[in-house]
């Protein structure tokens, strides 16, 4: 099987999902993760209809979305501080914002470009101590905070779900849509605008989970570009 076979199959595997949970496929974004390829992948991704990708390297990051400047790039890793300006320059969307002070850079570093960056907050629903992530208490008043930077939009939360059993998943994904509601709830609506309304959780493992759990963002990698999934 090929790439671009692939990912023609996920995304309609997706599309069937949606319509089993009365879902609109249009409101789910695929997110092809790229990291582990090159650009001829990614030519052959867009070809079969990919529109949007994750990478998870500053590099990288800035490389493919300059081979490409018409595609959606996400960044999906760790952040240095020392890198923002470099994944400002170049990503629609940041998942990855798991540290406050990060807030304030990219503000700074949007500013400077004349942008007004989407991101994302990751939150650690399942507390392991490997996993990054604010934890999900302390980010109300981190949205309270941010609202004085003016380059910056949070749109968002997104997670990660442990390699676990099904149950510790399914507590993980819920965990992530009960908090974006409750912080709905808790922020009366000033404007649409101000509402959270993506939730970026699901892989190629677990992604039919998160979607039962209201998931707007899939970042789906493997299932897409590794030949060991032939038979996804
Ligand atoms: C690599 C990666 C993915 C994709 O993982 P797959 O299991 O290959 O689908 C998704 N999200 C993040 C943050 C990643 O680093």
């Amino acid at each position: 099987m090929s790439t671009a076979t692939r990912y023609k199959h996920v995304r309609s595997e997706v599309d069937q999902v949606c319509k089993e949970l009365g879902r609109d496929p249009e409101e789910v974004l695929l997110l092809a993760v790229s990291k582990t390829v090159d650009v001829d992948q990614v030519q052959l991704a867009i070809d079969a209809g990919a529109k949007a990708f994750g990478e998870n390297r500053p590099d990288e990051l800035v490389r493919k979305q300059k081979a490409f400047p018409d595609m959606e790039w996400h960044f999906i890793g760790n952040i240095q501080s020392r890198r923002i300006p470099d994944i400002v320059s170049a990503a629609t969307l940041i998942h990855s914002v798991c540290k406050e002070a990060h807030l304030a850079k990219i503000d700074a570093a949007a500013g400077a470009i004349g942008k007004c960056q989407r991101v994302l907050l990751e939150v650690n629903v399942s507390g392991e101590e490997s996993k990054s992530g604010f934890e999900p208490s302390e980010v109300k008043g981190i949205i309270e905070r941010a609202r004085s930077l003016e380059h910056v939009k949070i749109e968002g939360l997104m997670s990660m779900a442990p390699r676990a059993e099904d149950e510790l998943i399914n507590t993980t994904f819920l965990g992530l849509a009960s908090l974006e509601k409750e912080l709905n709830g808790a922020f009366p609506q000033e404007s649409d605008t101000a509402r959270l309304s993506a939730l970026s959780m699901g892989m190629t493992e677990d992604w039919p989970v998160a979607l039962r759990y209201g998931s707007t963002i899939v970042r789906i990698g493997r299932a897409i570009f590794s030949d060991s999934f032939e038979n996804a």
